[in-house]
């Protein structure tokens, strides 16, 4: 398996707790695209984290193979390289942040790397500029608001450059503006920075920016696409899954025979849309 990308291939997870063996993920084949902004859905226990774990090599696979960038996530001596490419931000920053001082928890990754201080400098700066947090350096991180805390961990993990960033539902934990402050970064590192973006969520409403959706259900994928063919889909209530109401009311208006076009993600695109046909 050569080339960039992070190539699934015929994977089952199986967890070996005891009392019974649970399959997370059965046969899973999947391509994620260097550059793609990836948006995984799915209720919980559908094996989201899983997958999220499977990409960096936190997990192996019972069966089938995982590549990142061509190299097998079970053979030991890629591991180093595969979790500097595959950076990882979780739930709850608390779990992911020890250093006393912000400015040090976010050089403690680019220091491992054994890169030069001049190297480590900038990569601190970028990413308290990215994040937001230039004034927050020489702070506590125990110290800080929840949402500021999540952006720490997304800065310590950027100042690694991974190429993909996996985010396993890192704005459940936010209030609504440090919610959106943080999708508004992630948009800006794919578009601008061309990082590849994968964001796990169980509420569909974060994922509109995504390229593709993946919808798990039970340890399978349920259905791929961009989010305008995944939120047409009738089959997402079913898995308990809520469509954005901008989604619901495009869906509405076209069971009403308004043929609304191509990419509308926003309340006034869709007003200006329908205006010009009127
Ligand atoms: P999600 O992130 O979508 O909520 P998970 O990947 O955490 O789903 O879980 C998928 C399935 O695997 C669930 O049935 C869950 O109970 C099980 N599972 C997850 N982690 C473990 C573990 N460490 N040991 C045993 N079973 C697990
Ligand atoms: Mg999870």
């Amino acid at each position: 398996m050569t080339g960039e990308g992070i190539e699934l291939v015929h994977v089952t997870k199986q967890y070996n707790a005891r009392p019974e063996k649970k399959t997370a993920l059965k046969d899973i084949t999947l391509s994620i695209r260097k550059g793609e902004y990836i948006g995984l859905l799915g209720m919980n226990g559908s094996g989201k984290s899983t997958l999220a774990k499977l990409f960096n090599g936190l997990l192996k696979p019972t069966a089938g193979k995982v590549y990142v960038n061509g190299m097998d996530t079970a053979i030991t001596k890629n591991l180093t390289e595969i979790r500097r490419l595959v950076g990882m931000v979780f739930q709850t920053p608390d779990n992911q942040l020890i250093a006393p001082v912000v400015e040090e928890e976010i050089a403690f990754g680019p220091e491992n790397l054994g890169l030069p201080l001049e190297e480590i400098k900038r990569r601190i700066q970028w990413a308290l500029k990215v994040c937001g947090l230039k004034d927050k350096r020489y702070h506590a991180p125990h110290l800080l608001s929840g949402g500021q805390k999540q952006r720490v961990a997304l800065a310590s993990v950027l100042a690694m450059l991974p190429e993909y960033l996996v985010l396993d539902e890192p704005a459940s934990m936010l209030d609504p503006s440090s919610r959106r402050e943080l999708l508004e970064q992630l948009n800006i590192l794919n578009k601008q920075e061309d990082m590849t973006v994968i964001l796990i969520s169980h509420n569909p409403e974060d994922l509109i920016h995504a390229d593709r959706l993946i919808v798990m259900d039970r340890g399978s994928i349920h259905m791929q696409g961009s989010p305008r063919e995944v939120y047409a889909d009738a089959g997402l209530a079913a898995l308990g899954l809520d469509i954005p109401p901008i989604y619901e009311l495009i869906n509405q208006l076209r069971l009403n025979g308004y043929a609304v076009s191509g990419n509308i993600q926003s309340i006034s695109e869709l007003v200006d849309d329908l205006c010009l046909k009127l």
